[in-house]
């Protein structure tokens, strides 16, 4: 009997959503999403819009800056949303949620997004990359904190990515 050549869905491939706040988005959400490139054919980049919370740099700011750096890249969309992250994933039809993780403070949470997900969406397969230790400190509120004190964040983000903020 001979082994069944592996499948083209045995070897990955489809699309995944990468949810987040992304409020700014990091050299950290950079390499996971690089990473995942070469897992999925193509990723959603979601910036989740949370009603309750206004954050620093406004949605749609978040969307534009991350579309016109990835522009070059057709893999890759940039959308938004304000809905539940599994039923935006079917809705785009993206078969998984792609998700990183730095330290042991990240993978309850993780763990717990993944478990409601699960329930919610059997089909829906939540992926999670554990984060490059060099960017293991990287987090979008440190990002925030250097910028409120009028440090240069240059080096916490992606090479190229620019936000356009209003004073
Ligand atoms: P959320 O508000 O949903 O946690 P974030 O924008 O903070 O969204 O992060 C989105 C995803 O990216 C999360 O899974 C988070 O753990 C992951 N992430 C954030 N920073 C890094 C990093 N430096 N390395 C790897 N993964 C990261």
């Amino acid at each position: 009997m001979t082994t069944p050549r592996p499948t083209r869905e045995g070897q990955g491939g489809g699309s995944a959503l990468f949810p987040g706040s992304f409020d700014p988005f990091t050299r950290g959400h950079a390499d996971i999403v690089r990473r995942g490139l070469r897992l999925f054919d193509h990723i959603f980049i979601a910036v989740g819009v949370n009603e309750q919370k206004h954050g620093w740099i406004p949605v749609e700011e978040r969307v534009r800056a991350l579309r016109e750096f990835y522009k070059d890249e057709p893999r890759i969309s940039v959308v938004s949303y304000s809905t539940l992250t599994v039923d935006f994933a079917r809705e785009l039809g993206a078969q998984y949620i792609l998700r990183g993780l730095r330290t042991h403070k990240d993978y309850e949470y993780e763990l717990q997004m993944a478990d409601v997900n699960r329930q919610l969406a059997p089909d829906i397969e939540t992926v999670v990359l554990f984060s490059d230790p060099e960017l293991t400190t990287v987090s979008s509120s440190i990002v925030r904190e250097l910028a409120h004190f009028g440090r240069d964040i240059g080096e916490w983000l992606p090479e190229g990515l620019v936000y356009l903020m209003k004073d």
